[in-house]
Protein backbone atom coordinates (compact mmCIF):
# COMPACT_ATOMS: atom_id res chain seq x y z
CA UNK A 1 0.00 0.00 0.00
CA UNK A 2 1.27 3.81 -0.64
CA UNK A 3 1.53 5.10 2.14
CA UNK A 4 1.92 8.71 0.54
CA UNK A 5 -1.51 8.44 -0.72
CA UNK A 6 -2.78 9.82 2.76
CA UNK A 7 -2.60 13.38 3.13
CA UNK A 8 -2.23 12.74 6.91
CA UNK A 9 -0.26 9.81 8.52
CA UNK A 10 -0.76 9.63 11.89
CA UNK A 11 1.57 7.52 14.63
CA UNK A 12 -1.18 6.67 17.37
CA UNK A 13 1.14 5.24 20.28
CA UNK A 14 -0.40 3.06 22.82
CA UNK A 15 -3.35 2.26 20.30
CA UNK A 16 -4.52 -1.26 22.04
CA UNK A 17 -5.38 0.19 25.54
CA UNK A 18 -8.20 1.45 26.67
CA UNK A 19 -8.43 5.17 25.38
CA UNK A 20 -5.96 4.82 22.05
CA UNK A 21 -8.06 1.39 20.82
CA UNK A 22 -11.40 4.06 22.22
CA UNK A 23 -9.97 6.80 19.97
CA UNK A 24 -8.97 4.27 17.45
CA UNK A 25 -12.67 3.69 16.59
CA UNK A 26 -13.88 7.10 16.67
CA UNK A 27 -10.84 8.47 14.32
CA UNK A 28 -10.37 5.94 11.60
CA UNK A 29 -13.86 5.43 10.28
CA UNK A 30 -14.09 9.55 10.82
CA UNK A 31 -10.98 10.34 8.84
CA UNK A 32 -10.62 8.39 5.56
CA UNK A 33 -8.09 10.85 3.74
CA UNK A 34 -5.62 9.81 7.23
CA UNK A 35 -3.76 6.80 7.73
CA UNK A 36 -3.46 5.35 11.43
CA UNK A 37 -0.77 3.75 12.48
CA UNK A 38 -1.34 2.07 15.64
CA UNK A 39 2.34 1.62 17.35
CA UNK A 40 2.01 -0.40 20.46
CA UNK A 41 4.38 -3.27 22.23
CA UNK A 42 1.46 -4.94 23.56
CA UNK A 43 2.23 -4.74 26.92
CA UNK A 44 -0.35 -6.71 30.14
CA UNK A 45 -2.61 -3.40 29.27
CA UNK A 46 -2.75 -3.74 25.16
CA UNK A 47 -4.76 -6.04 23.34
CA UNK A 48 -5.21 -6.55 19.46
CA UNK A 49 -8.90 -7.65 20.88
CA UNK A 50 -9.48 -4.09 21.81
CA UNK A 51 -9.04 -2.46 18.05
CA UNK A 52 -10.55 -5.74 16.23
CA UNK A 53 -13.63 -3.78 14.96
CA UNK A 54 -10.95 -1.59 12.71
CA UNK A 55 -8.54 -4.02 12.15
CA UNK A 56 -9.34 -4.26 8.11
CA UNK A 57 -9.89 -0.75 7.74
CA UNK A 58 -8.32 0.18 4.16
CA UNK A 59 -6.96 3.31 6.34
CA UNK A 60 -5.39 1.43 10.04
CA UNK A 61 -2.23 -0.62 10.02
CA UNK A 62 -0.98 -1.76 13.12
CA UNK A 63 3.07 -2.08 14.52
CA UNK A 64 3.92 -3.96 17.28
CA UNK A 65 6.34 -1.41 18.18
CA UNK A 66 8.26 -0.47 21.27
CA UNK A 67 8.58 3.20 21.87
CA UNK A 68 11.51 2.95 24.56
CA UNK A 69 13.40 1.17 21.90
CA UNK A 70 15.24 3.64 19.67
CA UNK A 71 16.32 1.95 16.49
CA UNK A 72 13.19 0.48 15.89
CA UNK A 73 10.67 3.08 16.19
CA UNK A 74 12.81 5.14 14.20
CA UNK A 75 12.91 2.22 11.82
CA UNK A 76 9.19 2.08 11.69
CA UNK A 77 8.51 5.91 11.61
CA UNK A 78 11.02 5.99 8.59
CA UNK A 79 8.36 3.85 6.54
CA UNK A 80 5.44 6.29 7.36
CA UNK A 81 6.68 9.68 7.36
CA UNK A 82 4.25 10.62 10.33
CA UNK A 83 2.76 13.91 9.72
CA UNK A 84 0.79 13.73 12.90
CA UNK A 85 1.71 11.93 16.36
CA UNK A 86 -0.91 10.97 18.83
CA UNK A 87 1.30 9.78 22.01
CA UNK A 88 -0.85 7.81 24.48
CA UNK A 89 1.36 4.76 25.38
CA UNK A 90 2.57 4.78 29.05
CA UNK A 91 2.47 2.74 31.50
CA UNK A 92 -0.30 4.14 33.27
CA UNK A 93 -1.05 2.09 36.96
CA UNK A 94 0.29 4.20 39.82
CA UNK A 95 0.17 1.06 42.14
CA UNK A 96 2.64 -0.86 39.32
CA UNK A 97 4.64 2.51 39.62
CA UNK A 98 4.60 2.04 43.11
CA UNK A 99 6.31 -1.31 43.66
CA UNK A 100 8.20 -0.94 40.25
CA UNK A 101 9.28 2.79 39.07
CA UNK A 102 12.33 2.12 36.26
CA UNK A 103 9.49 0.81 33.44
CA UNK A 104 7.53 3.84 34.12
CA UNK A 105 10.62 6.03 33.64
CA UNK A 106 11.41 4.08 30.69
CA UNK A 107 8.32 3.96 28.60
CA UNK A 108 6.84 7.45 29.72
CA UNK A 109 9.85 9.50 29.73
CA UNK A 110 12.65 8.02 27.25
CA UNK A 111 9.63 6.39 24.82
CA UNK A 112 8.43 10.11 24.78
CA UNK A 113 11.78 11.36 24.44
CA UNK A 114 12.40 8.95 20.93
CA UNK A 115 9.34 10.06 19.56
CA UNK A 116 10.27 13.44 20.18
CA UNK A 117 13.22 13.22 18.56
CA UNK A 118 11.79 11.43 15.52
CA UNK A 119 9.55 14.50 15.13
CA UNK A 120 11.96 16.70 14.99
CA UNK A 121 13.67 15.27 12.25
CA UNK A 122 10.36 14.46 10.57
CA UNK A 123 9.41 14.99 7.34
CA UNK A 124 12.66 16.49 5.92
CA UNK A 125 13.04 19.25 8.64
CA UNK A 126 9.13 20.23 8.36
CA UNK A 127 7.50 19.73 11.96
CA UNK A 128 5.00 16.95 12.32
CA UNK A 129 2.44 17.81 14.88
CA UNK A 130 2.93 16.10 17.96
CA UNK A 131 -0.34 15.65 20.58
CA UNK A 132 1.24 14.45 24.17
CA UNK A 133 -1.70 12.63 26.11
CA UNK A 134 -0.77 13.33 29.75
CA UNK A 135 -3.02 13.83 32.96
CA UNK A 136 -4.47 15.69 35.76
CA UNK A 137 -1.93 13.77 38.05
CA UNK A 138 0.86 16.01 37.49
CA UNK A 139 -0.69 18.53 39.66
CA UNK A 140 -0.75 16.64 42.69
CA UNK A 141 -3.45 17.28 45.46
CA UNK A 142 -5.55 20.47 45.54
CA UNK A 143 -7.37 21.78 48.17
CA UNK A 144 -11.04 21.70 48.21
CA UNK A 145 -12.39 24.58 46.36
CA UNK A 146 -9.20 24.70 44.16
CA UNK A 147 -9.06 23.93 40.35
CA UNK A 148 -5.80 23.48 38.67
CA UNK A 149 -5.11 25.62 35.61
CA UNK A 150 -2.85 24.57 32.89
CA UNK A 151 -0.08 26.80 33.78
CA UNK A 152 0.07 25.79 37.79
CA UNK A 153 3.26 24.07 38.70
CA UNK A 154 3.33 20.54 39.11
CA UNK A 155 3.75 18.51 42.00
CA UNK A 156 3.35 15.12 41.00
CA UNK A 157 3.09 12.46 44.05
CA UNK A 158 3.44 8.87 42.53
CA UNK A 159 6.38 7.91 40.54
CA UNK A 160 3.47 6.95 37.53
CA UNK A 161 2.90 10.72 37.99
CA UNK A 162 6.26 11.84 38.20
CA UNK A 163 7.10 10.18 34.91
CA UNK A 164 3.92 12.21 33.03
CA UNK A 165 5.46 15.06 34.38
CA UNK A 166 8.56 14.52 32.93
CA UNK A 167 7.28 13.71 30.01
CA UNK A 168 4.97 17.15 30.04
CA UNK A 169 8.35 19.34 30.60
CA UNK A 170 10.24 17.24 27.77
CA UNK A 171 7.40 17.81 25.31
CA UNK A 172 6.97 21.50 26.32
CA UNK A 173 10.58 21.80 25.83
CA UNK A 174 10.99 20.44 22.30
CA UNK A 175 7.97 23.52 21.34
CA UNK A 176 10.20 26.12 23.14
CA UNK A 177 13.45 25.23 21.86
CA UNK A 178 12.93 23.47 18.75
CA UNK A 179 9.55 25.19 17.33
CA UNK A 180 8.18 21.47 17.01
CA UNK A 181 4.71 21.77 17.19
CA UNK A 182 2.89 20.33 20.16
CA UNK A 183 0.15 20.42 22.00
CA UNK A 184 -0.61 18.81 25.88
CA UNK A 185 -3.74 17.46 27.60
CA UNK A 186 -4.29 17.03 30.96
CA UNK A 187 -7.11 14.69 31.51
CA UNK A 188 -9.03 13.82 34.59
CA UNK A 189 -9.64 9.68 35.23
CA UNK A 190 -11.67 8.44 32.42
CA UNK A 191 -13.72 5.02 32.48
CA UNK A 192 -15.55 2.98 29.71
CA UNK A 193 -15.79 0.09 27.80
CA UNK A 194 -11.63 -1.99 27.17
CA UNK A 195 -10.37 -0.38 30.54
CA UNK A 196 -7.77 -3.07 32.11
CA UNK A 197 -9.93 -4.20 35.17
CA UNK A 198 -6.77 -3.14 37.77
CA UNK A 199 -8.35 0.28 37.23
CA UNK A 200 -10.84 1.43 39.78
CA UNK A 201 -14.00 1.16 38.40
CA UNK A 202 -13.81 -1.92 36.25
CA UNK A 203 -12.14 -3.44 39.11
CA UNK A 204 -15.13 -2.78 41.34
CA UNK A 205 -17.42 -3.95 38.50
CA UNK A 206 -15.68 -7.68 37.63
CA UNK A 207 -15.20 -8.18 41.60
CA UNK A 208 -18.77 -7.37 42.20
CA UNK A 209 -20.03 -9.87 39.21
CA UNK A 210 -17.75 -12.59 41.08
CA UNK A 211 -19.06 -11.60 44.78
CA UNK A 212 -15.57 -10.72 45.69
CA UNK A 213 -14.57 -8.48 48.22
CA UNK A 214 -14.58 -4.43 46.63
CA UNK A 215 -11.71 -3.35 48.09
CA UNK A 216 -11.65 0.98 48.97
CA UNK A 217 -8.04 2.82 50.04
CA UNK A 218 -8.20 4.19 53.52
CA UNK A 219 -11.41 6.41 54.84
CA UNK A 220 -12.18 6.10 50.77
CA UNK A 221 -12.77 9.99 50.97
CA UNK A 222 -10.05 10.84 47.67
CA UNK A 223 -12.12 12.94 45.71
CA UNK A 224 -11.45 12.60 41.80
CA UNK A 225 -13.34 14.14 38.68
CA UNK A 226 -14.52 11.10 35.81
CA UNK A 227 -15.30 11.27 32.65
CA UNK A 228 -16.36 8.80 29.67
CA UNK A 229 -14.08 7.71 27.69
CA UNK A 230 -15.98 8.95 24.35
CA UNK A 231 -15.93 12.11 25.87
CA UNK A 232 -11.96 11.85 26.30
CA UNK A 233 -11.66 10.98 22.94
CA UNK A 234 -14.01 13.43 21.60
CA UNK A 235 -11.65 16.41 23.20
CA UNK A 236 -8.60 14.41 21.95
CA UNK A 237 -9.91 14.54 18.52
CA UNK A 238 -10.84 17.93 18.68
CA UNK A 239 -7.20 19.12 20.06
CA UNK A 240 -5.21 17.04 17.39
CA UNK A 241 -7.33 18.94 14.60
CA UNK A 242 -7.80 22.49 16.25
CA UNK A 243 -5.55 23.12 19.50
CA UNK A 244 -2.81 25.65 19.84
CA UNK A 245 0.43 24.63 19.05
CA UNK A 246 2.29 25.14 22.54
CA UNK A 247 -0.98 25.01 24.19
CA UNK A 248 -1.62 22.06 27.20
CA UNK A 249 -5.49 21.77 27.23
CA UNK A 250 -7.30 20.67 30.75
CA UNK A 251 -10.20 18.14 30.07
CA UNK A 252 -12.30 16.96 33.02
CA UNK A 253 -15.98 15.57 33.59
CA UNK A 254 -17.22 17.96 35.84
CA UNK A 255 -18.31 15.27 38.57
CA UNK A 256 -16.24 15.10 41.21
CA UNK A 257 -17.02 12.45 43.63
CA UNK A 258 -15.72 10.55 46.63
CA UNK A 259 -13.98 7.06 45.70
CA UNK A 260 -16.03 5.21 48.03
CA UNK A 261 -19.23 7.11 46.95
CA UNK A 262 -18.55 6.17 43.70
CA UNK A 263 -17.92 2.42 44.33
CA UNK A 264 -21.71 2.63 46.06
CA UNK A 265 -23.31 4.24 42.44
CA UNK A 266 -21.47 0.89 40.96
CA UNK A 267 -22.92 -1.02 43.71
CA UNK A 268 -26.56 0.25 43.22
CA UNK A 269 -25.88 -0.41 39.67
CA UNK A 270 -24.98 -3.97 40.00
CA UNK A 271 -27.90 -4.46 42.36
CA UNK A 272 -30.41 -3.71 39.68
CA UNK A 273 -28.66 -5.79 37.34
CA UNK A 274 -28.37 -8.75 39.44
CA UNK A 275 -32.15 -8.90 40.31
CA UNK A 276 -31.60 -6.87 44.13
CA UNK A 277 -28.67 -8.73 45.57
CA UNK A 278 -27.23 -6.61 47.63
CA UNK A 279 -23.16 -5.33 46.77
CA UNK A 280 -22.46 -2.76 49.31
CA UNK A 281 -21.84 -5.15 51.95
CA UNK A 282 -19.09 -6.51 50.02
CA UNK A 283 -17.29 -2.87 49.96
CA UNK A 284 -13.77 -3.11 51.90
CA UNK A 285 -11.55 -0.63 53.76
CA UNK A 286 -8.24 -1.96 53.06
CA UNK A 287 -4.88 -0.05 54.00
CA UNK A 288 -3.96 3.30 52.08
CA UNK A 289 -1.95 3.58 48.85
CA UNK A 290 1.23 5.52 50.34
CA UNK A 291 1.32 8.97 48.89
CA UNK A 292 -2.22 8.76 47.97
CA UNK A 293 -3.50 12.51 46.97
CA UNK A 294 -6.53 13.25 48.46
CA UNK A 295 -8.31 15.40 45.52
CA UNK A 296 -7.78 16.39 41.92
CA UNK A 297 -9.88 18.85 40.37
CA UNK A 298 -9.28 20.62 36.76
CA UNK A 299 -10.22 24.24 35.29
CA UNK A 300 -11.43 23.57 31.82
CA UNK A 301 -12.43 26.47 30.90
CA UNK A 302 -9.68 26.86 28.26
CA UNK A 303 -11.09 23.69 26.20
CA UNK A 304 -14.43 24.76 26.44
CA UNK A 305 -13.78 28.65 25.53
CA UNK A 306 -11.43 27.54 22.68
CA UNK A 307 -12.33 24.57 21.00
CA UNK A 308 -16.14 24.55 22.39
CA UNK A 309 -15.48 20.99 23.75
CA UNK A 310 -18.04 19.62 26.96
CA UNK A 311 -18.85 16.57 28.58
CA UNK A 312 -21.65 14.83 27.07
CA UNK A 313 -22.15 11.64 28.98
CA UNK A 314 -23.40 12.21 32.88
CA UNK A 315 -21.60 9.77 35.30
CA UNK A 316 -25.03 7.75 35.54
CA UNK A 317 -25.12 6.89 32.06
CA UNK A 318 -21.51 6.43 31.93
CA UNK A 319 -21.65 4.05 34.79
CA UNK A 320 -24.49 2.29 33.27
CA UNK A 321 -22.92 1.76 30.03
CA UNK A 322 -19.96 0.61 31.35
CA UNK A 323 -21.26 -1.97 33.87
CA UNK A 324 -23.66 -3.48 30.61
CA UNK A 325 -20.34 -3.68 28.46
CA UNK A 326 -18.35 -5.50 31.22
CA UNK A 327 -21.54 -7.80 31.97
CA UNK A 328 -22.03 -8.05 28.15
CA UNK A 329 -17.91 -9.25 27.97
CA UNK A 330 -17.24 -11.95 30.00
CA UNK A 331 -14.78 -13.61 27.93
CA UNK A 332 -12.90 -10.42 27.33
CA UNK A 333 -12.71 -10.20 31.14
CA UNK A 334 -11.91 -13.49 31.44
CA UNK A 335 -8.79 -12.82 29.12
CA UNK A 336 -7.35 -10.05 30.91
CA UNK A 337 -7.55 -12.53 34.53
CA UNK A 338 -4.75 -14.33 33.33
CA UNK A 339 -2.71 -11.42 32.57
CA UNK A 340 -0.85 -9.61 35.18
CA UNK A 341 1.94 -7.97 33.09
P1 LIG B 1 -3.51 1.67 29.16
O1 LIG B 1 -2.60 1.21 30.24
O2 LIG B 1 -4.86 1.05 29.04
O3 LIG B 1 -2.80 1.47 27.74
C1 LIG B 1 -1.46 1.80 27.51
C2 LIG B 1 -1.05 1.21 26.16
O4 LIG B 1 0.32 1.58 25.93
C3 LIG B 1 -1.14 -0.32 26.11
O5 LIG B 1 -1.76 -0.72 24.91
C4 LIG B 1 0.32 -0.75 26.14
O6 LIG B 1 0.56 -1.97 25.45
C5 LIG B 1 1.00 0.44 25.45
N1 LIG B 1 2.43 0.55 25.83
C6 LIG B 1 2.95 0.54 27.08
N2 LIG B 1 4.29 0.63 27.01
C7 LIG B 1 4.61 0.73 25.70
C8 LIG B 1 5.83 0.87 25.00
N3 LIG B 1 7.01 0.89 25.64
N4 LIG B 1 5.79 0.94 23.64
C9 LIG B 1 4.61 0.88 22.99
N5 LIG B 1 3.42 0.75 23.59
C10 LIG B 1 3.43 0.67 24.94
O7 LIG B 1 -3.58 3.25 29.32
P2 LIG B 1 -4.79 4.27 29.09
O8 LIG B 1 -5.61 4.32 30.31
O9 LIG B 1 -5.42 3.99 27.78
O10 LIG B 1 -3.99 5.65 29.01
C11 LIG B 1 -3.52 6.15 27.77
C12 LIG B 1 -2.83 7.48 28.01
O11 LIG B 1 -3.75 8.38 28.62
C13 LIG B 1 -1.64 7.38 28.96
O12 LIG B 1 -0.60 8.18 28.47
C14 LIG B 1 -2.18 7.91 30.29
O13 LIG B 1 -1.15 8.50 31.05
C15 LIG B 1 -3.19 8.92 29.80
N6 LIG B 1 -4.31 9.17 30.72
C16 LIG B 1 -5.08 8.13 31.18
C17 LIG B 1 -6.17 8.40 32.02
C18 LIG B 1 -7.03 7.29 32.55
O14 LIG B 1 -7.83 7.53 33.47
N7 LIG B 1 -6.99 6.09 32.01
C19 LIG B 1 -6.43 9.71 32.42
C20 LIG B 1 -5.63 10.74 31.92
C21 LIG B 1 -4.58 10.45 31.07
Amino acid sequence: MSHTKFTKRVAVTGGAGFIGSNLLQSLVPGHSDALFVNMDCLTYAGDLENVASISNAPNYIFERIDIADETSLRACCGRYRFTDVIHLAAETHVDRSIVGPAIFVRTNVAGTLNLLEYARDANEGKNCRFLHVSTDEVYGPVASGVRSREEDRFRPSSPYAASKAAADHLVHAYHTTYGLETIITRCCNTYGPFQFPEKLIPLMITHGLQRRELPVYGDGRQVRDWLYVTDHCAALELVWLRGKSGAAYNIGGGTEVANVDLVRQVCSLLDAASGGEAHESLIRQVADRPGHDRRYALDCSLIERELGWRPRVSLVNGLEATVRWYRDHESWLKRKAGRNG
